[in-house]
């Protein structure tokens, strides 16, 4: 099997695992409890928020640990709702996240919210200028993935935080694609939230953080027992933090050797594509270094899927968690690719654990069938 959907979802590094299993089997105490295994457990979690927060150039107290980024995303938008006063308007990119777009429009179904969204430019990346046009005195949040889960495309996420420095509006980044990908940094991007997950950078699923900004008003999300100072109740899962923790400093820590390696391959696989007659969608020079998106003239992104995973390859259509909707087609269609194109793309994304004979054996697999599907 050759795992080509990296940005979807990664295995789990053994070494967090490792670290993990000591806070399921032995270490099992809840971090909440007075007693001595409690405290351990507390100990290892608050360890935890200093090495996510130090990572982040956050303080400590500015990290909260969720369920998932899709949970951190909903809890910075509903919060910043209640803050809104008499401003009823949110920015967004059209590219952003189910977590994001329907979350909003959730708001706008119940609260009356009004959205408005922003096209990018060819390519995929939105431009500052476009969004900040759209941000007036009506305007109480914007929200800017800091990277393109479908095409990849790094986006003017601290351009745009500097453009809004003298708004009073809340600044939500979605940082769920940066980990271990690019540098990303709260101070530098100057936001108000940004969200994390865990399992796309070989941390466990169902771990998420949300950055707050300590000058950012906020509201609990989930109320109870009154864990992570209040803010959002319900015993924490240890275990998950710590492997979070870990798996986000190894993804930093491994940063500036990974990536030069993954571009290498990344620009391998794409040179290989355009032999074959496929086509790079999105604007490869500003994209994250682990993956492509490509398509090929006449063939359907799902056959192609299908067939790449009857050969023991496994690539995306559309983003993991709405692989059968149409989302990936109109991120692509919004960034200017021809309706036709758009829905042949597949998205081939690695990791750091990707090889050059994974990647070697994928184009050779790649090209026979897309001889088969052409004929
Ligand atoms: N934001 C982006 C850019 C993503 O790629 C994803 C996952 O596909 C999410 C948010 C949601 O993350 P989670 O699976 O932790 O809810």
């Amino acid at each position: 099997m050759i795992y080509l959907d990296n940005n979807a979802t990664t295995q789990v590094d053994r070494r967090v695992l490792e670290k993990m299993n000591l806070f399921h089997v032995e270490q099992y105490g809840n971090p909440n409890a007075v007693h001595s295994m409690g405290v351990t457990a507390a100990r290892a979690m608050e360890e935890s928020r200093r090495k996510i927060a130090s990572l982040i150039e956050a303080l400590p107290s500015e990290v909260y640990f969720t369920s998932s980024a899709t949970e951190a995303i909903n809890w910075a938008i509903r919060s910043s709702v209640c803050f809104k006063g008499k401003r009823n308007k949110v920015v967004v990119s059209s590219i952003e996240h189910k977590a994001v777009l329907n979350t909003i429009k959730d708001l706008a179904n119940t609260e009356g919210i009004l959205v408005e969204q922003v096209r990018p430019r060819k390519g995929g990346i939105v431009s500052v200028e476009d969004l900040v046009r759209h941000v007036d005195d009506n305007t109480f949040m914007v929200c800017l993935m800091a990277v393109n889960n479908v095409l990849g495309t790094i986006q003017p996420f601290e351009e745009v935080a500097n453009a809004l420095l003298e708004r009073d509006v809340f600044y939500l980044v979605d940082a769920v694609q940066t980990v271990g990908k690019i540098p990303f940094s709260v101070r530098s991007s100057k936001c108000s939230f940004a969200a994390f997950s865990a399992h796309k950078f070989h941390g466990p699923k169902g771990a998420g953080t949300l950055f707050i900004s300590s000058e950012t008003r906020r509201r609990p999300f989930i109320t109870g027992g009154g864990q992570e100072s209040g803010m959002r109740s319900g015993t924490q899962d240890v275990a998950g933090i710590v492997g979070m923790a870990e798996a986000m400093e190894i993804a930093v820590d491994e940063l500036d050797r990974v990536v030069p390696k993954m571009r290498e391959l990344r620009n391998y696989m794409a040179s290989s594509v355009r032999k074959l007659g496929g086509i790079i969608n999105g604007d490869m020079s500003s994209s994250i270094p682990n993956m492509v998106n490509i398509s090929f003239p006449k063939i359907k992104g799902e056959v192609l899927a299908n067939a790449l995973s009857d050969a023991g390859v496994c690539v995306a259509t559309s983003s993991a968690c709405s692989a059968r909707s149409e989302s990936s087609q109109k991120i692509l269609e919004d960034a200017g690719t021809l309706p036709e194109i758009a829905s042949g793309a597949i998205r081939i994304s690695m990791s750091r654990f990707t090889t050059l004979e994974e990647i070697q054996s994928f184009i050779e697999i790649l090209s026979n069938v897309v001889a088969v599907l052409q004929i």
